[in-house]
């Protein structure tokens, strides 16, 4: 059988927007979730994406000058299995494991005991979770990352303390870049209206 791959659907060698401290993201392509307002509603087929071994992307992200992993997307749990190696021998590697999940971490506890592939290993290999569906109707104008007041930040390990900072202090951050073709890409999290105001700027 076959190793399972993880379907990439951007990959970010460093960013301080998605986490505390110098992170490489990683944007996983698919998510079933589809919650209205979704700022990535191109991550949800499944199709698409480039597909990588665990092995061949972990071994990326440790070559980057970065000091975590942060798993978001599309749904990471949705490819638990094959990330869950990837987060693991991250953190074998001395970095932190931030992932972000639309579900409920009382959901993928569930899913977890009913044993379904990778859902125990990844949890197990993240130091923080930011778990819970995107909820427009109740947007967090507090705390830096999260898009919903319902939003819960579990941590899982407490190895790096700083991941688990996100009172004042740690602010909600956005990331421009402009490659030589002039394209433009985001990421971070900041509001539709601020969003579209610095986009105009620019
Ligand atoms: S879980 Fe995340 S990626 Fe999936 S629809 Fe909700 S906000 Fe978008």
């Amino acid at each position: 059988m076959s190793e399972p791959a993880v379907s990439v659907a951007r990959y970010l060698a460093t960013t301080t927007a998605e986490g505390p401290g110098l992170r490489t993201a990683i944007w996983v392509q698919g998510c079933s979730i589809r919650c209205a307002g979704c700022f990535n509603p191109h991550l949800f087929p499944t199709e698409g994406g480039v597909r990588w071994s665990p092995a061949d992307l972990a071994a990326r992200v440790l070559a980057e000058p970065s000091t975590g992993l942060t798993l978001l997307g599309g749904e990471p749990f949705e490819q638990a299995e094959a990330l869950a190696e990837v987060a693991r021998q991250v953190r074998a590697g001395g970095r932190s494991v931030l992932t972000f999940s639309g579900f409920t971490h009382a959901a993928l506890r569930r899913a977890a005991a009913a044993g379904r592939p990778g859902v125990a290993g990844l949890l197990a290999a993240t130091d923080l979770l930011i778990a819970g569906p995107f909820r427009r109707d109740r947007l967090d104008h507090e705390r830096p990352w999260v898009g919903s007041t319902n939003q819960e930040f579990v941590v899982l390990d407490d190895r790096f303390p700083d991941l688990a900072d996100w009172r004042p202090g740690a602010l909600d951050r956005v990331q421009v870049d402009v490659d030589r073709a002039g394209t433009v890409s985001v990421n971070g999290w900041l509001d539709t209206d601020r969003l579209d105001a610095l986009l105009a700027d620019l």
